[in-house]
Protein backbone atom coordinates (compact mmCIF):
# COMPACT_ATOMS: atom_id res chain seq x y z
CA UNK A 1 0.00 0.00 0.00
CA UNK A 2 1.34 3.38 -1.31
CA UNK A 3 0.61 6.10 0.67
CA UNK A 4 -0.74 10.04 -0.90
CA UNK A 5 1.63 12.81 -0.03
CA UNK A 6 -0.16 16.45 -0.78
CA UNK A 7 0.25 19.67 0.49
CA UNK A 8 0.54 21.94 3.28
CA UNK A 9 -1.67 24.83 3.52
CA UNK A 10 -3.22 27.17 5.37
CA UNK A 11 -1.79 25.01 8.00
CA UNK A 12 -3.40 21.70 7.35
CA UNK A 13 -2.85 18.48 4.83
CA UNK A 14 -4.43 18.81 1.79
CA UNK A 15 -4.94 16.47 -1.11
CA UNK A 16 -3.54 16.89 -4.61
CA UNK A 17 -5.84 18.41 -7.08
CA UNK A 18 -3.80 17.94 -10.22
CA UNK A 19 -4.29 14.48 -10.78
CA UNK A 20 -0.50 14.68 -11.37
CA UNK A 21 1.98 12.57 -8.81
CA UNK A 22 5.68 11.33 -8.61
CA UNK A 23 7.06 8.25 -7.21
CA UNK A 24 8.36 8.52 -4.06
CA UNK A 25 10.88 5.06 -3.76
CA UNK A 26 12.57 3.02 -1.22
CA UNK A 27 16.31 3.43 -2.46
CA UNK A 28 17.18 0.36 -0.03
CA UNK A 29 14.60 -1.91 -2.02
CA UNK A 30 13.81 -0.03 -5.23
CA UNK A 31 9.72 0.02 -4.16
CA UNK A 32 7.69 2.84 -4.67
CA UNK A 33 7.09 3.72 -1.00
CA UNK A 34 4.58 6.85 -1.32
CA UNK A 35 2.77 8.55 -4.63
CA UNK A 36 3.82 12.94 -4.33
CA UNK A 37 1.33 15.23 -5.61
CA UNK A 38 2.60 17.68 -8.00
CA UNK A 39 1.27 20.86 -7.66
CA UNK A 40 -0.37 22.92 -10.72
CA UNK A 41 -0.61 26.33 -10.95
CA UNK A 42 -3.48 27.41 -8.92
CA UNK A 43 -2.39 24.96 -6.09
CA UNK A 44 0.56 27.11 -5.70
CA UNK A 45 -1.51 30.20 -5.83
CA UNK A 46 -3.74 28.48 -3.20
CA UNK A 47 -1.05 28.60 -0.72
CA UNK A 48 0.32 32.18 -2.19
CA UNK A 49 -2.90 33.48 -0.73
CA UNK A 50 -3.30 31.93 2.44
CA UNK A 51 0.37 32.75 3.31
CA UNK A 52 -0.27 36.77 1.59
CA UNK A 53 -3.62 36.63 4.06
CA UNK A 54 -1.59 35.52 6.97
CA UNK A 55 1.53 37.59 6.92
CA UNK A 56 0.69 41.15 7.91
CA UNK A 57 -0.41 39.94 11.16
CA UNK A 58 2.90 37.61 11.87
CA UNK A 59 5.21 40.61 10.54
CA UNK A 60 3.33 42.74 13.28
CA UNK A 61 4.33 40.68 16.39
CA UNK A 62 6.92 41.75 18.59
CA UNK A 63 10.24 39.49 16.94
CA UNK A 64 10.73 37.92 20.11
CA UNK A 65 7.34 36.93 20.47
CA UNK A 66 8.38 35.33 16.69
CA UNK A 67 11.14 33.47 18.10
CA UNK A 68 9.51 31.95 21.14
CA UNK A 69 7.83 29.64 18.23
CA UNK A 70 11.19 28.60 17.25
CA UNK A 71 12.20 27.84 20.99
CA UNK A 72 9.37 25.35 21.03
CA UNK A 73 9.82 24.33 17.11
CA UNK A 74 13.39 23.37 18.41
CA UNK A 75 11.95 21.24 21.03
CA UNK A 76 9.64 19.06 19.19
CA UNK A 77 12.45 18.30 16.25
CA UNK A 78 14.56 17.09 19.26
CA UNK A 79 11.64 15.05 20.80
CA UNK A 80 10.90 13.71 17.10
CA UNK A 81 14.67 13.48 15.97
CA UNK A 82 14.96 9.22 15.99
CA UNK A 83 11.84 9.29 14.06
CA UNK A 84 12.44 11.93 11.50
CA UNK A 85 15.78 10.85 11.29
CA UNK A 86 14.93 7.45 9.76
CA UNK A 87 11.82 8.79 7.65
CA UNK A 88 14.45 10.91 5.69
CA UNK A 89 16.64 8.21 5.50
CA UNK A 90 13.78 5.96 4.14
CA UNK A 91 13.30 8.55 1.00
CA UNK A 92 17.03 9.46 0.61
CA UNK A 93 18.86 6.41 1.39
CA UNK A 94 21.40 8.46 3.78
CA UNK A 95 22.19 6.22 6.75
CA UNK A 96 20.37 7.37 9.82
CA UNK A 97 23.54 8.46 11.69
CA UNK A 98 24.04 11.03 8.15
CA UNK A 99 20.18 11.89 8.22
CA UNK A 100 20.57 13.06 12.01
CA UNK A 101 23.32 15.09 10.76
CA UNK A 102 20.88 16.58 8.54
CA UNK A 103 18.58 17.51 10.80
CA UNK A 104 20.85 18.89 13.34
CA UNK A 105 22.76 21.18 10.24
CA UNK A 106 19.03 22.51 9.82
CA UNK A 107 18.18 22.75 14.05
CA UNK A 108 21.32 25.12 14.13
CA UNK A 109 19.77 27.66 11.63
CA UNK A 110 16.53 27.61 13.62
CA UNK A 111 18.89 28.48 16.45
CA UNK A 112 20.28 31.18 14.52
CA UNK A 113 16.77 32.35 13.89
CA UNK A 114 16.02 32.53 17.49
CA UNK A 115 18.11 35.95 17.45
CA UNK A 116 16.14 37.31 15.49
CA UNK A 117 15.49 40.42 17.62
CA UNK A 118 18.83 40.92 17.98
CA UNK A 119 19.51 40.52 14.16
CA UNK A 120 16.83 42.88 12.93
CA UNK A 121 17.56 45.48 15.37
CA UNK A 122 18.27 48.91 12.76
CA UNK A 123 20.91 51.94 12.99
CA UNK A 124 20.47 55.06 13.93
CA UNK A 125 22.30 58.25 13.98
CA UNK A 126 21.16 61.10 16.48
CA UNK A 127 21.47 64.72 15.45
CA UNK A 128 22.00 64.24 11.68
CA UNK A 129 21.37 67.92 11.47
CA UNK A 130 19.37 70.04 13.78
CA UNK A 131 16.79 68.24 15.65
CA UNK A 132 17.32 65.30 13.03
CA UNK A 133 17.30 61.91 13.82
CA UNK A 134 18.01 59.07 10.87
CA UNK A 135 17.02 56.12 11.51
CA UNK A 136 17.16 52.71 9.53
CA UNK A 137 14.80 49.47 9.82
CA UNK A 138 14.74 46.43 8.12
CA UNK A 139 11.75 45.12 7.28
CA UNK A 140 9.97 41.63 5.78
CA UNK A 141 9.40 41.26 2.10
CA UNK A 142 6.18 39.35 2.32
CA UNK A 143 5.44 36.05 0.75
CA UNK A 144 8.87 34.52 -0.38
CA UNK A 145 9.55 30.80 -1.48
CA UNK A 146 12.50 28.08 -1.36
CA UNK A 147 13.00 25.09 -3.65
CA UNK A 148 15.22 23.00 -2.55
CA UNK A 149 17.07 19.57 -3.70
CA UNK A 150 16.44 15.99 -2.84
CA UNK A 151 20.15 15.69 -0.71
CA UNK A 152 19.22 17.89 2.56
CA UNK A 153 15.61 17.19 2.90
CA UNK A 154 16.09 18.49 5.96
CA UNK A 155 18.46 20.74 6.67
CA UNK A 156 17.77 23.24 3.26
CA UNK A 157 14.48 23.51 4.06
CA UNK A 158 14.97 24.68 7.47
CA UNK A 159 17.84 27.24 6.53
CA UNK A 160 15.33 28.80 3.80
CA UNK A 161 12.28 29.17 6.01
CA UNK A 162 13.91 29.78 9.56
CA UNK A 163 15.37 32.94 8.57
CA UNK A 164 12.40 34.19 6.72
CA UNK A 165 9.67 33.44 8.65
CA UNK A 166 11.78 35.21 11.90
CA UNK A 167 12.14 37.87 10.00
CA UNK A 168 8.18 38.53 9.97
CA UNK A 169 7.76 36.81 6.37
CA UNK A 170 5.23 33.87 4.80
CA UNK A 171 7.19 31.15 3.28
CA UNK A 172 6.18 28.93 0.68
CA UNK A 173 8.13 25.93 0.45
CA UNK A 174 8.65 23.31 -2.87
CA UNK A 175 10.61 20.60 -1.85
CA UNK A 176 12.68 18.22 -3.65
CA UNK A 177 9.69 15.47 -4.98
CA UNK A 178 12.00 12.63 -4.47
CA UNK A 179 11.99 12.78 -0.35
CA UNK A 180 9.07 14.86 0.33
CA UNK A 181 8.03 13.75 3.80
CA UNK A 182 10.13 15.20 6.30
CA UNK A 183 9.07 18.66 4.85
CA UNK A 184 6.03 17.73 5.34
CA UNK A 185 5.99 16.63 8.75
CA UNK A 186 8.54 19.93 9.71
CA UNK A 187 5.82 22.31 8.45
CA UNK A 188 3.24 20.58 10.89
CA UNK A 189 5.97 20.94 13.67
CA UNK A 190 6.10 24.37 13.34
CA UNK A 191 1.95 24.35 13.37
CA UNK A 192 2.29 22.19 16.73
CA UNK A 193 5.08 25.28 18.08
CA UNK A 194 2.37 27.78 17.81
CA UNK A 195 2.94 29.25 13.86
CA UNK A 196 -0.23 31.08 12.72
CA UNK A 197 -1.37 28.83 9.84
CA UNK A 198 -0.32 29.99 6.39
CA UNK A 199 2.98 31.52 7.26
CA UNK A 200 4.71 28.44 6.04
CA UNK A 201 3.09 26.11 3.14
CA UNK A 202 4.15 23.57 1.16
CA UNK A 203 3.77 23.05 -2.10
CA UNK A 204 5.14 19.75 -3.45
CA UNK A 205 5.49 18.96 -7.53
CA UNK A 206 8.05 19.73 -10.31
CA UNK A 207 8.91 22.26 -13.09
CA UNK A 208 5.09 23.17 -12.71
CA UNK A 209 5.15 24.21 -9.21
CA UNK A 210 8.51 25.74 -10.18
CA UNK A 211 7.11 27.63 -12.73
CA UNK A 212 4.20 29.34 -10.63
CA UNK A 213 6.07 30.12 -8.22
CA UNK A 214 8.51 32.37 -10.19
CA UNK A 215 5.83 33.92 -12.38
CA UNK A 216 3.52 34.63 -9.33
CA UNK A 217 3.41 37.99 -8.81
CA UNK A 218 3.05 37.98 -4.92
CA UNK A 219 5.90 36.51 -4.34
CA UNK A 220 8.62 38.64 -3.72
CA UNK A 221 11.99 36.76 -3.13
CA UNK A 222 12.79 33.13 -3.77
CA UNK A 223 15.46 31.22 -2.60
CA UNK A 224 16.55 28.09 -3.96
CA UNK A 225 19.51 25.48 -4.25
CA UNK A 226 19.99 22.47 -6.46
CA UNK A 227 22.07 21.55 -9.75
CA UNK A 228 23.39 24.46 -11.44
CA UNK A 229 21.53 24.19 -14.95
CA UNK A 230 18.76 24.56 -12.89
CA UNK A 231 19.70 27.05 -10.23
CA UNK A 232 20.11 29.61 -13.57
CA UNK A 233 17.18 28.96 -15.29
CA UNK A 234 15.46 29.64 -11.76
CA UNK A 235 17.82 32.81 -11.64
CA UNK A 236 16.94 34.29 -15.22
CA UNK A 237 13.40 33.48 -14.85
CA UNK A 238 12.91 34.58 -11.41
CA UNK A 239 14.76 37.68 -11.70
CA UNK A 240 12.92 38.35 -14.96
CA UNK A 241 9.61 38.72 -12.58
CA UNK A 242 11.29 41.56 -10.70
CA UNK A 243 11.69 38.70 -7.58
CA UNK A 244 14.89 39.00 -5.30
CA UNK A 245 16.50 35.58 -5.95
CA UNK A 246 19.65 33.79 -4.62
CA UNK A 247 20.30 30.35 -6.46
CA UNK A 248 22.99 28.01 -5.14
CA UNK A 249 24.11 25.05 -7.42
CA UNK A 250 26.41 22.17 -8.30
CA UNK A 251 30.08 21.61 -7.16
CA UNK A 252 33.59 20.28 -7.87
CA UNK A 253 35.22 20.55 -5.34
CA UNK A 254 38.78 19.80 -4.89
CA UNK A 255 41.05 19.20 -1.95
CA UNK A 256 45.31 20.11 -2.89
CA UNK A 257 47.43 17.42 -0.83
CA UNK A 258 50.77 19.12 -0.30
CA UNK A 259 53.82 16.78 0.44
CA UNK A 260 54.28 17.46 4.16
CA UNK A 261 50.44 17.02 4.33
CA UNK A 262 49.50 14.25 7.48
CA UNK A 263 49.04 11.60 5.53
CA UNK A 264 46.87 9.45 7.96
CA UNK A 265 44.33 12.69 8.50
CA UNK A 266 44.15 13.57 4.34
CA UNK A 267 43.35 9.90 3.76
CA UNK A 268 40.70 10.07 6.86
CA UNK A 269 39.45 13.25 5.30
CA UNK A 270 39.14 11.90 1.86
CA UNK A 271 37.47 8.82 2.69
CA UNK A 272 34.88 10.57 4.67
CA UNK A 273 34.11 13.69 2.16
CA UNK A 274 34.48 11.65 -0.90
CA UNK A 275 32.08 8.93 -0.01
CA UNK A 276 30.01 10.05 2.37
CA UNK A 277 26.30 10.23 1.75
CA UNK A 278 27.46 7.88 -1.66
CA UNK A 279 29.32 11.61 -2.66
CA UNK A 280 25.62 13.27 -2.79
CA UNK A 281 26.85 16.49 -0.94
CA UNK A 282 27.33 19.75 -2.76
CA UNK A 283 30.32 20.19 -0.47
CA UNK A 284 32.01 16.50 -0.86
CA UNK A 285 35.82 16.25 -1.89
CA UNK A 286 34.89 14.67 -5.36
CA UNK A 287 38.78 15.81 -6.76
CA UNK A 288 42.40 14.71 -4.58
CA UNK A 289 45.19 16.88 -6.03
CA UNK A 290 48.40 15.28 -4.79
CA UNK A 291 51.49 17.64 -5.41
CA UNK A 292 54.42 15.75 -6.94
CA UNK A 293 54.83 12.18 -7.86
CA UNK A 294 56.06 11.16 -4.37
CA UNK A 295 53.08 12.50 -2.65
CA UNK A 296 50.44 11.09 -5.30
CA UNK A 297 51.90 7.52 -4.67
CA UNK A 298 51.78 7.68 -1.23
CA UNK A 299 48.27 8.54 -1.94
CA UNK A 300 46.81 5.73 -3.79
CA UNK A 301 48.73 3.14 -1.82
CA UNK A 302 46.53 4.21 0.80
CA UNK A 303 43.83 4.99 -0.80
CA UNK A 304 42.36 2.05 -2.92
CA UNK A 305 42.38 -0.61 0.23
CA UNK A 306 40.25 1.87 2.18
CA UNK A 307 38.06 2.31 -0.85
CA UNK A 308 37.94 -1.33 -1.49
CA UNK A 309 37.00 -1.85 2.00
CA UNK A 310 34.11 0.87 2.35
CA UNK A 311 30.75 -0.67 4.18
CA UNK A 312 27.99 -0.08 1.86
CA UNK A 313 24.35 -0.61 3.72
CA UNK A 314 20.60 -0.01 3.70
CA UNK A 315 20.30 2.91 4.83
CA UNK A 316 18.96 1.40 8.47
CA UNK A 317 22.46 -0.30 9.49
CA UNK A 318 24.02 2.32 11.32
CA UNK A 319 27.31 0.81 10.89
CA UNK A 320 27.13 1.35 7.37
CA UNK A 321 29.53 4.14 5.55
CA UNK A 322 27.24 4.61 2.98
CA UNK A 323 23.64 3.76 2.12
CA UNK A 324 22.33 3.39 -2.06
CA UNK A 325 21.86 6.18 -4.00
CA UNK A 326 18.26 8.33 -4.15
CA UNK A 327 17.23 6.94 -7.54
CA UNK A 328 17.68 4.24 -10.27
CA UNK A 329 18.20 7.02 -12.83
CA UNK A 330 20.59 8.42 -10.16
CA UNK A 331 22.71 5.40 -10.17
CA UNK A 332 22.96 4.83 -13.87
CA UNK A 333 24.01 8.74 -14.28
CA UNK A 334 26.80 7.67 -11.87
CA UNK A 335 27.63 3.83 -13.32
CA UNK A 336 27.23 6.08 -16.81
CA UNK A 337 30.11 8.67 -15.73
CA UNK A 338 32.74 5.61 -14.51
CA UNK A 339 32.14 4.02 -17.85
CA UNK A 340 33.17 7.36 -19.42
CA UNK A 341 36.05 7.74 -17.45
CA UNK A 342 37.56 5.02 -19.06
CA UNK A 343 36.62 5.39 -22.46
CA UNK A 344 38.49 8.81 -21.60
CA UNK A 345 41.60 7.48 -20.93
CA UNK A 346 41.58 7.59 -16.53
CA UNK A 347 43.00 4.70 -14.28
CA UNK A 348 39.93 3.18 -12.47
CA UNK A 349 41.91 1.81 -9.14
CA UNK A 350 38.97 0.93 -7.51
CA UNK A 351 35.57 -0.20 -9.29
CA UNK A 352 32.19 -0.75 -7.52
CA UNK A 353 29.84 -0.06 -10.40
CA UNK A 354 28.83 -4.16 -9.96
CA UNK A 355 28.06 -3.61 -6.72
CA UNK A 356 25.24 -6.02 -4.97
CA UNK A 357 23.70 -5.63 -1.41
CA UNK A 358 23.24 -9.10 -0.64
CA UNK A 359 18.95 -8.97 0.18
CA UNK A 360 18.46 -6.01 -1.40
CA UNK A 361 19.47 -6.69 -5.11
CA UNK A 362 16.83 -4.20 -6.08
CA UNK A 363 18.12 -1.15 -4.01
CA UNK A 364 19.93 1.51 -5.64
CA UNK A 365 23.81 0.59 -4.52
CA UNK A 366 27.18 1.38 -5.92
CA UNK A 367 30.46 0.66 -4.34
CA UNK A 368 33.38 3.09 -4.55
CA UNK A 369 34.88 4.05 -7.28
CA UNK A 370 38.36 5.71 -7.29
CA UNK A 371 39.90 7.26 -10.93
CA UNK A 372 43.85 7.84 -10.89
CA UNK A 373 45.22 10.21 -13.93
CA UNK A 374 42.67 11.70 -14.55
CA UNK A 375 43.37 14.79 -17.02
CA UNK A 376 41.82 18.06 -16.89
CA UNK A 377 40.02 17.79 -19.91
CA UNK A 378 38.08 14.56 -19.38
CA UNK A 379 33.80 15.30 -18.75
CA UNK A 380 34.67 13.21 -15.67
CA UNK A 381 36.92 16.04 -14.17
CA UNK A 382 34.56 18.87 -15.66
CA UNK A 383 31.39 17.90 -14.64
CA UNK A 384 29.98 17.32 -11.41
CA UNK A 385 29.08 13.59 -11.01
CA UNK A 386 27.57 13.37 -7.82
CA UNK A 387 28.12 10.09 -6.83
CA UNK A 388 30.73 7.80 -4.74
CA UNK A 389 33.32 8.32 -7.48
CA UNK A 390 36.79 9.97 -6.03
CA UNK A 391 39.13 11.50 -9.03
CA UNK A 392 42.65 11.78 -8.34
CA UNK A 393 44.51 14.58 -10.49
CA UNK A 394 48.34 14.64 -10.20
CA UNK A 395 49.85 17.84 -10.40
CA UNK A 396 53.60 18.79 -10.40
CA UNK A 397 53.96 21.83 -8.11
CA UNK A 398 51.85 23.76 -5.90
CA UNK A 399 51.31 26.19 -8.23
CA UNK A 400 50.13 23.71 -11.25
CA UNK A 401 47.50 22.48 -7.95
CA UNK A 402 46.39 25.57 -7.48
CA UNK A 403 45.56 26.01 -10.70
CA UNK A 404 42.70 23.74 -11.23
CA UNK A 405 40.23 24.63 -9.11
CA UNK A 406 41.36 28.49 -9.87
CA UNK A 407 39.74 27.65 -13.63
CA UNK A 408 37.25 25.55 -12.86
CA UNK A 409 33.72 26.46 -12.81
CA UNK A 410 32.43 25.47 -9.77
CA UNK A 411 33.40 27.35 -6.70
CA UNK A 412 31.54 26.04 -3.93
CA UNK A 413 34.13 24.19 -1.78
CA UNK A 414 38.09 23.57 -1.76
CA UNK A 415 40.66 22.25 0.99
CA UNK A 416 44.53 21.85 1.35
CA UNK A 417 45.87 19.46 3.40
CA UNK A 418 49.35 21.12 4.45
CA UNK A 419 51.69 21.42 7.41
CA UNK A 420 53.21 24.88 5.56
CA UNK A 421 50.92 27.71 7.30
CA UNK A 422 52.60 29.86 4.64
CA UNK A 423 50.95 27.44 1.98
CA UNK A 424 47.75 27.48 3.83
CA UNK A 425 47.66 31.29 3.73
CA UNK A 426 48.45 31.74 0.31
CA UNK A 427 45.73 29.45 -0.95
CA UNK A 428 43.05 31.02 1.87
CA UNK A 429 43.80 34.21 0.37
CA UNK A 430 44.23 33.96 -3.41
CA UNK A 431 42.10 30.43 -4.18
CA UNK A 432 38.93 31.96 -5.96
CA UNK A 433 36.64 29.53 -3.99
CA UNK A 434 33.61 30.52 -1.35
CA UNK A 435 34.08 28.02 1.44
CA UNK A 436 38.13 27.20 1.60
CA UNK A 437 39.35 24.67 4.68
CA UNK A 438 42.71 24.37 6.21
CA UNK A 439 42.99 20.85 6.98
CA UNK A 440 39.26 20.43 7.06
CA UNK A 441 37.64 18.50 4.13
CA UNK A 442 34.54 20.06 4.19
CA UNK A 443 34.09 23.54 5.07
CA UNK A 444 30.91 23.93 5.83
CA UNK A 445 30.62 27.61 7.79
CA UNK A 446 28.46 27.14 10.69
CA UNK A 447 24.87 29.13 11.22
CA UNK A 448 26.31 32.19 12.29
CA UNK A 449 28.48 32.59 9.41
CA UNK A 450 27.39 32.27 5.58
CA UNK A 451 27.39 29.67 3.20
CA UNK A 452 27.74 30.09 -0.63
CA UNK A 453 30.31 29.53 -3.43
CA UNK A 454 31.10 31.30 -5.98
CA UNK A 455 31.32 31.13 -10.10
CA UNK A 456 28.88 28.92 -11.50
CA UNK A 457 27.77 27.47 -8.01
CA UNK A 458 25.96 30.88 -6.29
CA UNK A 459 23.69 33.15 -8.81
CA UNK A 460 23.08 36.66 -7.03
CA UNK A 461 24.84 38.02 -4.45
CA UNK A 462 24.13 37.01 -0.91
CA UNK A 463 24.68 33.83 0.72
CA UNK A 464 22.46 31.38 3.05
CA UNK A 465 21.90 31.48 6.65
CA UNK A 466 23.90 33.96 8.66
CA UNK A 467 23.92 37.56 8.60
CA UNK A 468 23.35 37.38 4.83
CA UNK A 469 20.28 35.71 5.25
CA UNK A 470 18.40 38.35 7.34
CA UNK A 471 19.76 40.84 4.26
CA UNK A 472 18.05 38.70 1.98
CA UNK A 473 14.48 38.22 3.97
CA UNK A 474 14.41 41.96 4.29
CA UNK A 475 14.71 45.38 2.89
CA UNK A 476 16.31 48.50 4.55
CA UNK A 477 13.97 51.43 4.95
CA UNK A 478 15.49 54.49 6.30
CA UNK A 479 13.88 56.96 7.77
CA UNK A 480 14.83 60.71 7.96
CA UNK A 481 12.81 63.02 11.00
CA UNK A 482 13.15 66.49 12.46
CA UNK A 483 11.74 67.06 16.32
CA UNK A 484 10.40 69.66 17.09
CA UNK A 485 8.27 70.06 14.63
CA UNK A 486 7.09 73.72 13.58
CA UNK A 487 10.76 75.02 12.94
CA UNK A 488 10.15 77.26 10.15
CA UNK A 489 13.22 77.73 7.90
CA UNK A 490 11.86 78.46 4.04
CA UNK A 491 11.88 76.82 1.36
CA UNK A 492 15.03 75.07 0.19
CA UNK A 493 15.92 74.75 -3.36
CA UNK A 494 19.44 73.55 -3.22
CA UNK A 495 19.67 69.81 -2.55
CA UNK A 496 20.63 69.77 1.67
CA UNK A 497 24.48 68.91 2.14
CA UNK A 498 26.11 68.95 5.21
CA UNK A 499 27.62 71.97 5.86
P1 LIG B 1 17.74 19.54 -9.06
O1 LIG B 1 18.31 20.76 -9.72
O2 LIG B 1 17.36 18.38 -9.91
O3 LIG B 1 16.42 19.93 -8.23
C1 LIG B 1 16.41 21.01 -7.33
C2 LIG B 1 14.99 21.57 -7.26
O4 LIG B 1 14.62 22.06 -8.56
C3 LIG B 1 13.95 20.53 -6.87
O5 LIG B 1 13.02 21.11 -5.99
C4 LIG B 1 13.30 20.15 -8.20
O6 LIG B 1 11.96 19.79 -8.08
C5 LIG B 1 13.43 21.44 -9.00
N1 LIG B 1 13.57 21.17 -10.45
C6 LIG B 1 14.12 20.07 -11.03
N2 LIG B 1 14.07 20.19 -12.37
C7 LIG B 1 13.50 21.38 -12.64
C8 LIG B 1 13.18 22.07 -13.86
N3 LIG B 1 13.46 21.55 -15.05
N4 LIG B 1 12.61 23.29 -13.76
C9 LIG B 1 12.34 23.84 -12.56
N5 LIG B 1 12.62 23.21 -11.38
C10 LIG B 1 13.19 22.01 -11.42
O7 LIG B 1 18.81 19.11 -7.93
P2 LIG B 1 18.80 17.80 -7.04
O8 LIG B 1 19.18 16.64 -7.88
O9 LIG B 1 17.56 17.72 -6.24
O10 LIG B 1 19.99 18.15 -6.02
C11 LIG B 1 21.34 17.90 -6.29
C12 LIG B 1 22.04 19.13 -6.79
O11 LIG B 1 21.92 20.19 -5.83
C13 LIG B 1 23.53 18.93 -6.99
O12 LIG B 1 23.92 19.58 -8.17
C14 LIG B 1 24.15 19.59 -5.77
O13 LIG B 1 25.49 20.03 -5.95
C15 LIG B 1 23.22 20.75 -5.58
N6 LIG B 1 23.29 21.28 -4.23
C16 LIG B 1 23.89 22.49 -4.05
C17 LIG B 1 24.01 23.02 -2.78
C18 LIG B 1 24.65 24.37 -2.58
O14 LIG B 1 24.46 24.96 -1.51
N7 LIG B 1 25.40 24.87 -3.54
C19 LIG B 1 23.50 22.31 -1.68
C20 LIG B 1 22.89 21.07 -1.91
C21 LIG B 1 22.78 20.56 -3.19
Amino acid sequence: MTRDIGHFIGGKRVAGASGRFGDVFDPNTGEVQAKVALAAQDEVRAAVENAKAAQPAWAALNPQVRARVFFRFLDLVHQEKDALARLLSSEHGKTVPDSHGDIQRGVEVCEFACGAPHLLKGEFSDSAGPGIDMYSMRQPLGVVAGITPFNFPAMIPMWKFAPAIACGNAFILKPSERDPSVPMRLAELMIEAGLPEGILNVVNGDKEAVDAILTDPDIQAVGFVGSTAIAEYVYKTGTATGKRVQCFGGAKNHMIVMPDADMDQTVDALIGSGYGSAGERCMAISVAVPVGEQTADALMERLVPRVESLKIGPSTDESADYGPLVTEQALKRVRDYVDLGIEEGATLAVDGRDFTMQGYESGYFMGGCLFDHVGRDMRIYKEEIFGPVLSVVRAKTYDDALELPMSHEYGNGVAIFTRDGDAARDFAQRINIGMVGINVPIPVPLAYHTFGGWKRSAFGDLNQHGPDSIRFYTRTKTVTSRWPSGVKDGAEFVLPTMK
